[in-house]
Order: structure tokens, then C-alpha cells, then sequence
């Protein structure tokens, strides 16, 4: 990991550079307010500056999201009282001792009853759930989605959930699967069908260009407004 610095406007944006076997470039901007740059080994620093150059909107824009929701993106402590998301929504956690195990929603709560309220087991507990509800709800979009995007030649890919800390989604074009984080069980289902839309279209056009959003507007016009609502969710 190494230091470099960007200029924008008149401030000046540090960042760590990561390198690895990657293909892409990816920058991140981590709830402190740090930067986190993740780039091809052979890619060279200039060319890399550049490109981070060009984010720096962005990037300022970020910040500006974790310094005015900070609570949102403090590290959850799977406790009683403590606010977690469910399509969209916030519900606050209840935990319940009891003999069994159980995880239920009721009026504005996630109710989790467990003979054991320590932390680890009321994450695995709550995320058990969460996984429960996303194959129902992802499987739904991923239908509904077939209906348009079937005309277009895309056969329904198999889909896989998993929690990613990188990105919401993302396919293996050979396979025709798609792979969606389980994170996106916590937000509104217009923001998990643009990412569904979004990866179906790849499975035609695996890159991002032209040819690509060529695509993706006819079938999804509406997809940059989502897309922003979408970035407003930090994949915890
Ligand atoms: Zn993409």
C-alpha cells in the first residue's frame, strides 16, 4: 500500500493505491472519509492519477454523504435498540430472550428471539433471515426482469446470493450466472432491480461500453436515477 495525493480544485485529496491482479480500477471512498484505490499492478501512476483525478467530484461528494449521515455508517453492534434496514425501510432491533430461535418482523421491529443475545449470534440470526426474504424477493425481480429482457436474447442466468463487501452485484458471463450481494436485502427494490437489470444486461454485453448503455437504456431507461438512490446505501 503506498500514499499519493490528487489535486481538486483547490484541495488535495489523499489516497492509498492497493495494487493486485486485477483488471480494473476501483476507488472507494471508506466512511472516515479516506481513500482507498484499487488498481492493476502494471497499470502506471500517472495513468492512475488521472483517472482518480477525474473522480474527484465524486469522491468530495461522498464524504459529504458520511459527514451528513454519519450514524447510518457506524459499524453495526447487532444490539437491542439499534436501527437496521429491510427493503428500504428501518426497523429497530429487538432481541427477546427465549428457548428458541426465532426472527420475526413486527410493526416497526425486527424481533429476534434467541437463548443467546451475544452479538455473533444475533448477526448470523438476522442475516439467516435476510437471506430467506432475499431469495424470495430477488428470485421475483429476477422474473419479472425475464419478461423484458427475454426479447433481447438474455436466457435467465442462475443466480447466487452472498455477502460481498465490494459490490452489490456482479455475473460470470460463460456461466450465465449472476451474483447479487445479500446486502441488498436492506434496500427499496428499485434500487435491487437496477442492479438485477443491470448484471442481466452484462450477460450480453460484458463490458461498460457504448454498445452496452445502448442496451441497458432501451430496456431500463430509469436506470441513473436509480443507480444514484442506490449509491446512497454504504454495503455494510
Ligand atoms: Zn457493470
Amino acid at each position: 500500500m503506498t500514499g499519493h495525493n490528487i489535486r481538486y480544485g483547490n484541495k488535495i485529496i489523499p489516497f492509498e493505491l492497493i495494487r493486485s491482479g486485477r483488471k480494473t480500477m476501483e476507488t472507494r471512498v471508506k466512511p472516515d472519509g479516506s481513500v482507498e484505490v484499487r488498481a492493476p499492478e502494471d497499470l502506471a501512476i500517472d495513468r492512475i492519477i488521472e483517472i482518480v483525478s477525474k473522480r474527484g467530484r465524486w469522491i468530495i461528494k461522498k464524504r459529504l454523504h458520511f459527514q451528513q449521515y454519519p450514524k447510518e455508517d457506524l459499524k453495526k453492534r447487532y444490539v437491542g435498540g439499534e436501527t437496521h434496514r429491510y427493503l428500504g425501510r428501518q426497523y429497530r432491533l429487538k432481541v427477546i430472550p427465549s428457548d428458541n430461535y426465532q426472527v420475526k418482523m413486527k410493526g416497526g421491529y425486527i424481533e429476534i428471539h434467541t437463548p443467546d443475545d451475544s452479538p455473533e449470534i444475533v448477526e448470523v440470526l438476522l442475516y439467516n433471515w435476510y437471506r430467506d426474504h432475499a431469495e424470495v424477493k430477488f428470485d421475483q425481480i429476477l422474473d419479472d426482469a425475464m419478461t423484458v429482457v427475454r426479447k433481447h436474447g438474455i436466457k435467465r442466468p442462475e443466480m447466487k446470493i452472498r455477502r460481498m463487501k465490494r459490490m452489490w452485484g456482479s455475473c460470470i458471463h460463460d456461466k450465465n450466472r449472476i451474483h447479487l450481494n445479500l446486502e441488498l436485502i436492506r434496500v427499496p427494490p428499485h434500487c435491487i432491480e437496477y442492479v438485477i437489470y443491470h448484471e442481466l444486461v452484462h450477460l450480453k454485453v460484458p463490458n461498460h461500453q457504448k454498445k452496452y448503455y445502448r442496451l441497458l437504456n432501451r430496456i431500463f431507461p430509469d436506470w441513473s436515477e436509480r443507480k444514484k438512490r442506490l449509491e446512497k446505501f454504504q454495503i455494510s
